[in-house]
């Protein structure tokens, strides 16, 4: 039998196709019916065009649900989907394109779904396997090449059913759909989630308050980056009564302030479910959908999903190994070979703890971590101390070169206050060696585009801060 992910997640489209699949904030939709056509003769243009399986499509274009079909019709002709950040520039675009040899490159998707519409529609979806590749996602990487993680036909099932369970979908859902679509986070999490339930999407092309605000009074679920949340609520109009229809607010890609979770659960009554996850796993952990959901806790490991902590020590990287892990990177054997350790585990990078419950808790990316005059300095310790203190909003803690330290503790806040007087504070709840050395305040923090506060930018920024002299 075939395993192609596009029919697994076909099965869940609803019996009555005329049901919507994309809903507009200025009215209209798109039915399940119209996105099952539409995808079977842009797979058929794909095939024509010279597609064979296993050959990329590149997709580099703004949000549009012209997208969503090329995503779907490059899984159904047995192609891999390799979806590219809009604001990447040329050289980089250039880079993506050498390095994965693309088939075909559309930047412009809804006119080549228009120009499928002559097509024959692709009968039976090419036959895939679980192990075949599905798609290649680029991972954001701070240093160094971008790495292309290769992620399987059954790695994606695998975990699409595995959220659609654990987040209890349903066909009367109703999903708020505001996230980019070149991100494993609105591709994969949130369309699966949607396609294996067969419910509707109220469809964004991007965050704006004011259609958020009225897409809620129709969603049931909203998927989001913490910067959504932090957002909804400088908004006075968001309220108990604005949030009175969603079931569960989703956050992920980015960590969740305690604050924002407990501000949230004030002003709506809802507790916002934090998840984890990553481009070469999709989402490892969650909280709980019936349970305790823990402000500053990622949850469980998913059904299926092997979690430990490396190294020995309570507080390590976290390794996860299960059949929605990835492959490994592509055309980067040696890469992909550090990565795994020698039972099959992958090394996140990310540096977490399990408490006795079996939640996990992440303390951040082990490139991050810093160390000041020999000890190790875990960055979000530290701000979570910071971010407690009068006048700070957030924090983001990173080390700076120091001629005597080998690197020094600075904190860039977001906030107001005196520099002296949070050191002094902080030295009270830390470790001097833990305490910040310089706290700079700012007004912004650079961030990426699914809301990661982006610390090598800040490193850079900062690099001669302690410079001698
Ligand atoms: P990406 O591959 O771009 O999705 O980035 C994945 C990384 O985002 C992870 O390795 C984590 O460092 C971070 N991340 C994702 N979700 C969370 C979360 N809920 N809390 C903390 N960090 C997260």
């Amino acid at each position: 039998m075939s395993e192609n992910l596009y029919e697994i997640l076909a099965a869940g489209f609803p019996a009555d196709r005329t049901k919507p699949c994309f809903l507009f904030a200025e009215g209209g939709a798109v039915s399940y019916g119209e996105l099952e056509d539409l995808v079977a003769r842009t797979a058929a243009r794909l095939v024509a065009e010279g597609v064979r399986p296993g050959d990329r499509v590149a997709l580099q274009a703004e949000k549009s649900w012209a997208g969503v079909v090329i995503y779907l019709a490059a899984l159904k002709a047995g192609a891999v989907h390799l979806p590219l950040n809009a604001a990447y520039t040329e050289a980089e675009v250039d880079y993506f394109l050498k390095d994965a040899e693309p088939a075909v490159f559309i930047t412009d998707d809804v006119a080549y779904v228009d120009g499928a519409k002559g097509f024959e529609p692709l009968g039976d979806a090419v036959a895939r396997s679980a192990d075949d590749l599905a798609s290649i996602i680029y991972t954001s990487g701070t240093t160094g090449r971008s790495k292309g993680a290769m992620l399987s036909h059954g790695n994606l099932a695998a975990n699409a059913v595995a959220l659609h369970d654990a987040w209890g979908f349903t066909p009367e859902d109703v999903l708020l759909h505001a996230l980019p679509i070149f991100h494993v986070h609105g591709l994969f999490v949130a369309l699966h989630c949607a396609f294996l339930s067969g419910c509707p999407m109220v469809w964004l092309p991007k965050f704006a308050d004011a259609e958020v605000l009225k897409g809620l009074q129709q969603a049931t679920v909203m998927m989001g980056v913490p910067t959504f949340y932090t957002r909804l609520l400088a908004n006075p109009a968001f309220d108990r009564q604005a949030a009175r229809n969603v079931r569960v607010f989703i956050s992920g890609s980015a960590p969740l302030l305690p604050s924002t979770f407990a501000e949230f659960e004030d002003r709506t009554g809802r507790r916002i479910l934090e998840r984890y996850g990553m481009s070469e796993a999709v989402i490892i952990t969650s909280n709980p959908l019936d349970g305790d959901r823990i402000a500053g806790s990622v949850g469980y490991p998913l059904p299926g999903v092997e979690l430990r902590i490396g190294g020995g020590e309570e507080t390590g990287v976290i390794e996860i190994r299960g059949p929605s892990v990835f492959g490994g990177y592509w055309r980067m054997p040696e890469k992909t070979a550090e990565e795994f350790t020698a039972d099959g585990f992958f090394r996140t990078g990310d540096v977490g703890r399990r408490d006795p419950d079996g939640r996990v808790w992440i303390s951040g990316r082990a490139k991050d971590l810093i160390i000041s005059g020999g000890y190790n300095v875990y960055p979000k310790e530290v701000e979570l101390v910071l971010d407690e203190l009068p006048g700070v909003t957030e924090s983001a803690v990173i080390g700076a070169p120091h001629p005597d330290f080998g690197e020094g503790v600075v904190a860039v806040v977001i906030g107001e206050g005196n520099e002296a007087a949070l050191i002094a504070e902080a030295r009270r709840q830390l470790a001097a060696y833990k305490a910040p050395k310089r706290v700079l305040f700012v007004d912004e923090l650079p961030r990426n585009a699914m809301g990661k506060v982006q610390k090598n930018v800040l490193r850079q920024r900062y690099a001669d801060l302690f410079a001698a002299g």
